[in-house]
């Protein structure tokens, strides 16, 4: 077990660098299965870096729906050993580097997705514990204007918008609607879609209560979906990006020659589905847009949610009702 003294020290590791505990605090599961799975462990061997690695001390985390899918044991077949410490995004300080490692050193303020593969072995020992080993290629430095709550809340979903808009080709001048423009994903294909791609035209669906905040992030058509059926509007787009698992009825609200990203569920052509590849020249590319404020981060209300609280903000992220972000700080 972790004594009190090594774990003060792990605490300001941050600042005094030159100190890294051989244990950590960690959530971790041996087994799949629902949120009860996941324990607080005290006593979780801190990881090893590669050559290629940094070691961050993790100060904030966010969860994703893949983190609860993973450990219901969806992608058993490609996963990594149990134990696992899940968890994705991180966003934290880098403590330790490997020798290969060029650009960072200790002491830099960074964030990423720290699993390169999402779905075909993602790392053991994920953001959800005081330190966690993430390849050099996958990190970017944090833009200096946003915390480190709002930093963890960007990089899984982040990519995943950015991949799926250039998989898709879509470029200025070209309308897109967006299913789901409330989540974690969603609210980030709306702002790159406008801010950064050129969109002339931005629609998404939404819950009543949510059409502000899609207006709020620049949508020009806010669809509420509890009253009004997407495709059958008069409506129609070049891309449609589904992040909610529409993608039999998504192909019916585009023009001809548009496509559709598909994140869940069934795709039909031209709609194609693809998984994020974990990238951290997508967060320097996207650096500039936050360091501006004209892409902002968007952190759930209802958090963000303290580490001992995982199990109440996983069991609030599976409700599906989340409004971007669901963030875990301070850790
Ligand atoms: P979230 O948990 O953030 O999504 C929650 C949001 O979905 C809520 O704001 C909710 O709004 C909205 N929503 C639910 N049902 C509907 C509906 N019928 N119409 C419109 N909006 C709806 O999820 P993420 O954005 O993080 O992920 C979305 C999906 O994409 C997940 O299944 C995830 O696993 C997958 N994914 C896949 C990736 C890949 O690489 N293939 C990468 C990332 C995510 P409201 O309360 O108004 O209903």
């Amino acid at each position: 077990r972790i004594s009190a003294a090594s774990q003060s020290a792990a605490t300001s590791a941050a600042t005094a660098s030159s100190f890294v505990p051989s244990e950590m605090k960690a959530w971790s599961y041996s087994e799949y299965g629902g949120v009860d799975v996941l324990k607080l462990e005290t006593n979780v061997a801190v990881p090893e870096i590669g050559e290629d690695q940094v070691l961050i001390k993790v100060v904030a985390a966010a969860l994703n729906p893949v983190d609860s899918k993973r450990r219901a044991g969806k992608f058993k077949a490609t996963d990594s050993p149990l134990p696992t410490v899940p968890g994705y995004d991180v966003a934290g300080v880098v403590v330790k580097v490997g020798k290969q490692v060029k650009d960072l050193k200790e002491g830099d303020e960074v964030y990423a997705d720290v699993s390169e593969k999402t779905l075909e072995g993602p790392k053991q020992f994920g953001s959800l514990g005081e330190y966690t080993a993430v390849e050099e290629k996958l990190v970017a430095l944090k833009p200096k204007n946003i915390g480190f709550a709002e930093a963890a809340s960007l990089p899984l979903a982040v990519e995943t918008a950015y991949e799926g808009l250039e998989r898709a080709a879509f470029s200025q001048g070209k309308s897109i609607l967006v299913l789901g423009g409330a989540g974690g994903v969603g609210s980030l294909v709306i702002q790159l879609a406008k801010q950064v791609f050129g969109a002339s035209k931005v629609a998404a669906t939404a819950s009543t209560p949510k059409l502000d905040l899609l207006k709020s992030l620049g949508v020009d058509l806010a669809i509420d979906y509890t009253k009004q059926n997407f495709e059958d509007l008069p409506d129609k787009f070049d891309l449609v990006f589904d992040t909610v698992g529409q993608g039999d009825r998504a192909v019916k609200a585009l023009k001809e020659g548009g496509s559709a990203v598909v994140l869940t569920g069934p795709a039909e052509p031209p709609g194609f589905r693809f998984v994020i590849t974990s990238t951290g020249e997508t967060l320097k590319k996207l650096n500039p847009y936050l360091e501006s404020g004209k892409l902002k981060a968007i952190v759930d209300p209802k958090g963000p949610f303290p580490f001992d609280k995982v199990h109440e903000a996983f069991s609030y992220l599976e409700t599906g009702r989340a409004t971007g972000k669901v963030v875990i700080y301070p850790t």
